[in-house]
């Protein structure tokens, strides 16, 4: 389906994003990755998506995303190693739960320039190859979280809903174009991120980790399950995919039911 098409994912040496690079690698686009991780994390996730590109290592940006002009090298050297950025994914993230009144002031401003502004300035660098080459995809990895908000998460929250924002505003700017910008709004998906949270709750409530799982951190998820990468990386292929260019500005939800309710 990808033949020929490059992207960057960002946030791709973990959990959403590495699965969305080794599925667009599959479907065979050349994929830049990027994020943080140990250096074996960070070589084991070059490795593997360069494999299914049928080469040794995937490029690969170390660029910290809280950083605008980071940002900015980082589409400059995908559209320099992979001679052109066709589909962005911005998708790197952070979280960090506290009362309103009690969040320490640098974690809302990192959560913020890491998990909304970066995506501004991604967009921003590449959108002028994209409609100079006239085809593009800009996918964010929103949340159930840009749609309805949970206590404690004011960052992430505010972060996410101004996201989906930004991918509507986006999307009218280029509607007349072949280019699409879209967010995907998963709930509560089995990667690090999420899990890490499953203990502290458990703890909390004195209740083992299932049903810390079921009822406290799954409690708006009706389907009690955790949804796979591999689901939400098929809704960013279909999204590139033949038949997509009329689903533009929209946030779609892969979230078990939670935001029916
Ligand atoms: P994860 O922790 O497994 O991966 C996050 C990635 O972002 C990692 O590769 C990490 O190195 C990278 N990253 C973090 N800070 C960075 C920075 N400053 N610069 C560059 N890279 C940075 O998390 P995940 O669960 O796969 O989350 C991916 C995205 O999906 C996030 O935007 C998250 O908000 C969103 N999301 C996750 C869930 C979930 O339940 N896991 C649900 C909804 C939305």
């Amino acid at each position: 389906i990808l033949s020929g098409r490059t992207a960057l994912v960002t946030g791709s040496t973990s959990g959403i994003g590495l699965g969305i690079a080794r599925l667009y690698a599959q479907a065979g686009a050349r994929v830049m990755l990027n994020g943080f991780g140990k250096p074996e994390e960070i070589a084991r996730a070059r490795a593997e998506v360069g494999a299914a590109m049928g080469v040794a290592e995937a490029p690969y940006s170390a660029a910290d995303l809280s950083k605008p002009e980071q940002v900015r090298q980082m589409v400059k050297e995908a559209q320099e190693q992979l001679g052109s950025l066709d589909i962005l994914v911005n998708n790197a993230g952070i979280q960090f739960v506290a009362p309103v009144d009690e969040f320490p002031e640098d974690r809302f401003d990192a959560i913020i320039a890491i998990n909304f502004t970066s995506n501004f300035h991604a967009i921003k660098a590449a959108l002028p190859g994209m409609k100079a080459r006239g085809w593009g995809r800009i996918i964010n990895i929103a949340s159930a979280h840009g749609l309805v908000a949970s206590p404690n998460k004011s960052a992430y929250v505010s972060a996410k809903h101004a996201v989906v924002g930004l991918t509507k505003t986006v999307a009218i700017e280029v509607a007349k174009t072949p280019i699409t910008c879209n967010a995907i709004c998963p709930g509560f998906v089995r990667t690090p991120l999420a899990e890490a949270q499953v203990g502290p709750l458990a703890k909390q409530h004195g209740v083992s980790e299932q049903v810390a799982l079921e009822d406290y951190l799954l409690v708006h998820q009706p389907s009690k399950r955790w949804i796979e990468v591999e689901e939400v990386a098929q809704m960013a292929l279909y999204l590139c995919g033949p038949g997509s260019g009329g689903v533009n500005g929209a946030a779609l939800s892969i979230d078990g039911g939670w935001t029916a309710g």
